[in-house]
């Protein structure tokens, strides 16, 4: 710990939080936030001295884990050097944050559009689409994220959409494959794909496909599950799209930048998109980006023809300095091959031995750094451990699973009855052996919430 804990300090900082921090996503008067004094690697801690292993990578974005000393550096040389220039400008690490991101992006995703994170890159993916095919309607799956912001909260699957975004026309959802509780009855992954596409297809026709600009997909669903499509699904999709002029988006922004063990979701399946989104793991979060890989097809779209979006901040320098730092990070330092190695010999039969110890967990998923765990009430019945709509009373078991794990010193990824195990790419295997044993302790008191 390079900060040492001071109980009292923390209680100014919780206080100022309390009276002047209006926070996201939160009733208010409900929360308590814990009082952050320092992070290093997989681990952060609080003013009383209690240490948590990380096993959330924040909002999933630390990749290259906290305070990455390379990182940290290349923000401070480009402070002092340039702080600020408007996007307009061609500047040296910009340039060199999109040529290392193209270089990573499967394909021909060779211009790089910069926005602040990865809801904007939504934003902007959606309106090239638009503007490339001249056609309105948008279609997203069901059990799906792409952001907070209006376009990208009205594509996201999920009921969080809230009463005002009704009023957004265009959007189409359709239900993407997931076997453990299959829209489509499929008792196989062959099935479930293949119904899965059958059923895009009737949606596609029945919207009328000259009036479809985009489909956009999650490569590997994030938060909304840790969905991994079968295999064929996504190159179908691809197909689809082909055949019907419609643009192909790729969500990567949680997917992207080693998270799944390759530096694309998308390469386990060899598909390219037309556009690609990415945000989080490309800097790790230090300083705020996100942005658009867009093929050469759509960026001919806009070579005489003005491209109308950016904002004041787009391509900011002291965000693509740490994203070029992380890039580079993580090719010299193999932590792509790592998250692959951890996800196939550690991660990967670590959790799958809890399931089998532990009648609350349905089933195990992911890849890479990249997993859930689904939580069940009843293992036959598949009846989730706290019903997708509950609150307060009913929530308790996920809470205090939550608290185990916490009062054990790991801070795990609730949401609903799953906890994704979505720790940064350079965890060790010593660090994963000990959030697995966490884990295991935590999921003694879920079973007892099983019937
Ligand atoms: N798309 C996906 C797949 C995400 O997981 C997220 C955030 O979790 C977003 C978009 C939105 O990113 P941001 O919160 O940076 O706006």
């Amino acid at each position: 710990m390079s900060t040492l804990p001071d109980p009292s300090a923390g209680a100014a900082v919780k206080a100022a939080d309390r009276a002047h921090v209006f926070h996201s996503w939160s009733a208010q008067g409900l929360i308590d936030p814990p009082a952050v004094a320092g992070a290093e690697g997989a681990y952060f801690w609080d003013y009383d001295g209690n240490r948590y292993l990380d096993f959330s990578s924040q909002l999933v974005n630390t990749n290259i884990g906290h305070q990455h000393p390379k990182v940290v550096a290349a923000v401070q040389e480009q402070a002092g050097r340039l702080c600020t220039i408007a996007p307009g400008f061609a500047v040296d690490v910009r340039s060199e944050a999109a040529r290392l991101v193209a270089g990573r992006t499967p394909g021909d995703l060779d211009k790089i559009f910069f926005t602040n994170g990865g809801a904007e890159a939504v934003e902007n993916a959606v309106r090239m689409a638009r503007l490339h095919t001249g056609r309105p309607k948008l279609l997203s799956a069901y059990r799906s994220y792409h952001g907070a912001t209006a376009a990208a909260i009205n594509l996201t699957g999920d009921p969080r959409r809230w009463p005002s975004d009704t009023a957004s026309a265009g959007v189409v959802h359709f239900w993407g494959p997931y076997l453990y509780r299959s829209p489509f009855h499929a008792t196989s992954e062959e099935e479930e794909c293949a119904r899965a596409l059958a059923h895009l297809e009737d949606t596609i026709v029945f919207e009328g496909p000259r009036t479809i600009a985009a489909i956009i997909l999650e490569s590997v669903v994030g938060t909304a599950g840790i969905l991994v499509p079968p295999a064929g699904y996504l190159a179908g999709v691809r197909e689809l799209c082909d055949r019907h002029g419609i643009v192909f988006i790729l969500d990567e922004v949680m997917s992207g930048f080693g998270r799944t063990g390759r530096w694309f979701a998308a390469d386990h399946f060899g598909v390219t998109p037309d556009l690609l989104t990415f945000a989080k793991g490309v800097n790790s979060g230090y300083v705020p980006l996100g942005g658009v890989a867009i093929s050469a097809e759509i960026a001919a779209t806009f070579d005489r023809r003005p491209y109308p979006g950016g904002l004041t901040y787009s391509g900011h320098p002291l965000a693509c300095a740490s994203a070029v730092a992380t890039i580079n990070a993580m090719a010299e330092e193999g932590i792509v091959e790592n998250a692959a190695r951890l996800g196939e010999d550690v991660l990967g039969p670590g959790l799958r031995a809890l399931a089998e110890r532990h009648r609350s967990v349905g089933e195990v998923r992911g890849m890479g750094v990249f997993w859930a765990l689904e939580l069940v009430k009843d293992r036959a019945t598949r009846e989730p451990l706290v019903p997708y709509n509950a609150a307060g009373e009913a929530a308790a078991p996920m809470n205090a699973f939550a608290a185990a794990c916490k009062k054990s010193g790991l801070w795990p990824f609730v949401n609903m009855n799953r906890t994704h195990v979505v720790p940064p790419c350079t965890l060790t295997e010593a660090e994963a052996r000990e959030g697995l044993a966490i884990l295991d302790e935590a999921l003694t008191v879920a079973d007892t919430h099983t019937v």
